[in-house]
Formats: structure tokens, sequence, C-alpha cells
């Protein structure tokens, strides 16, 4: 009855305050991120579920309950964006800051001539392997392991961070896409986030004994150097699980392990996600 007698003015306003709150609401709720905006970062999103979204022109994949990621490459430009389609049509564009980095030189010097130079043959067998990873790679499964978040898999001296320009027995190389970690041979390698086994390799030219984990939506992790493997193809693994141990196979001066994680192509930074190195006197008492 009271609505009746409200004047025009007051119902407009209630109409006015309603509509702001909505549109307000779904601008700015239905769209979130968490995580590093820097080269090399991982940023975890949540979205209304049902919504399309796309970056850098290409569709990118969304959880039933609307979680998604996003990685940004060792050279991603300072700006980037993301489009979103909501299911009720609604459209949006989502800018973000990138913040830039300056990367190291990392001289490494003794490491056989082969191993920086191969010949033919050896670039065969290269071309070979370098299809068996980037398979593994592109897999852009539907799990969504990454919500757990990442552990260092090894404990231990970082001996190379991701990013750095690489000069190999003074030869200019491609950059160091991951961290590695020095550890005694025989170290146990364990599984930083839970995934899928997607790729086992005893031994490749540069990566020697090496496994691909993948963590759902394109997110996977790679572990190199390995002196031995402990898990098979297409195994569940979950954090912690003993996978590998530490060696010194493929291209290395010394027993260390090699962690890369990649969003599809693009080569993220492990050390942000898995924050601080814990000290070494927790090592490997997990
Ligand atoms: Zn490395």
């Amino acid at each position: 009855m009271r609505d009746k007698s409200s004047p025009l003015w007051v119902r407009r306003l209630l109409a006015a305050l309603a509509l702001w709150f909505c549109l307000g609401y779904a601008s700015h709720a239905s769209l979130t991120i968490e995580g590093e905006l820097r080269q090399g970062g991982l940023v975890y999103g949540r979205v209304t579920p049902g919504a399309q979204l796309r970056y850098e022109g290409k569709e990118i994949r969304v959880s039933d309950r609307g979680e998604f990621v996003i990685g940004f490459g060792r050279n991603e430009p300072s700006t980037t964006g993301l489009r979103i389609r909501y299911a009720d049509g609604r459209k949006e564009r989502r800018q973000f800051k990138v913040i830039q980095r300056e990367y190291a030189i990392q001289r490494i010097d003794g490491l056989p001539p082969r191993k920086v130079e191969p010949n033919a043959k050896d670039l065969k067998r290269i071309r070979e392997e370098a299809k068996l990873i980037r398979a593994a790679r592109g897999r852009d499964s539907a799990y969504t392991y990454f919500v757990g978040g990442f552990a260092w898999p090894v404990v231990g001296r970082i001996s190379g961070v991701y990013g750095s320009q690489r000069v190999l027995n003074g030869k200019p190389r491609r950059p160091h896409y991951g961290v590695d970690i020095a550890a005694p041979a025989g170290t146990p390698v364990r599984a930083p986030s839970a995934g899928i086994v997607s790729l086992v390799h005893p031994d490749m030219y540069f990566t020697g004994g090496t496994i691909i984990v993948d963590h759902g939506h394109g997110l996977s992790s790679v572990f190199s150097h390995l002196s031995e493997v402990l898990v098979r193809e297409g195994q569940t693994v979950t954090r912690g699980d003993m996978i590998a141990k530490v060696g010194a196979t493929g291209r290395a001066t010394g027993p260390h392990l090699h962690w890369g994680v990649n969003w599809f192509e693009r080569r993220l930074d492990p050390q942000l996600m898995a924050g601080p190195m814990p000290p070494a006197a927790k090592q490997n008492s997990r």
C-alpha cells in the first residue's frame, strides 16, 4: 500500500539503485584474479561459470566451477588483456599491467662440446624429442590440480634462476626456462602439485631423465637431469609423492634438479609459484 503512495522520484531512485547494484556487482564481482602479475608469473582466476574467455586471441579453458589460469611468458608485454563473454551474452574486457623484469646473464663452461654444438645425428634426435615434449606441453586437460598451489620438489641451493640469458662454453644459447636446485645425486624429487604424468623419458639429449606432469588447463611441470624415474606415463600423482631422483643426466655439469613450469608454450617462473625456499634443515623430511 505504501508503495503506491511513494512519490515517483522515490521509485525512480530505487530502480536506479537496483540497476547500479546489479551492473556494479556484475562488472566487479564476476571475474577475480590472484597471483603474480609479472613476466613468468601465474595467475589464478575465477569467473561466473558458463563464461567464455579469450586471451591473446585464443579461447582458454574455464572449469565448471569457473576456475581458470593464465601464464605470462618471459617477454610478456607490459599490457595484456582478457576478453570475457558471460553466459548472459554480456561482454567485458580486462586489461592487466604485467611487471617487466630484467634477466641476468649466466655463463656455464665445461660442458661436453657436443651438448652445446650437436652434430647432424644429434640434431635429428633432438628434433624427435622436442616433438614429444611439445605434445605433452600442448595438452589442454580439464583437470584442476593446480588449485592446490605449488611446493618445492627438492629443497636445496638455487643454482640457476628463470630467464637468464645463457652463454654455454662461450656460445650464446636459449634463455634458462626454469629453476635449478643443486642437490646430491639420488635426492628424492617430490611432486610440487598433483597431476597426471604425461611424459616419461629415461634419457633425452639435453634434459636426460625427464618427466612432465600435467596439472590441468595447459599448466605442466617438467623435471630434468633425473638419475631415476619412479613413475609411469598416465599415473596420477599427489603433491609430495616421490616421483624421481636427482641426477646429472643430459646437459649438466653436476647433479641438480631442473624444474620448469609451462602454460602451453609459455615458460613460467616456478620460483614465483613455490615462494621462498624452505630452510635446508627440513630437506626432504616430508
Ligand atoms: Zn636448468
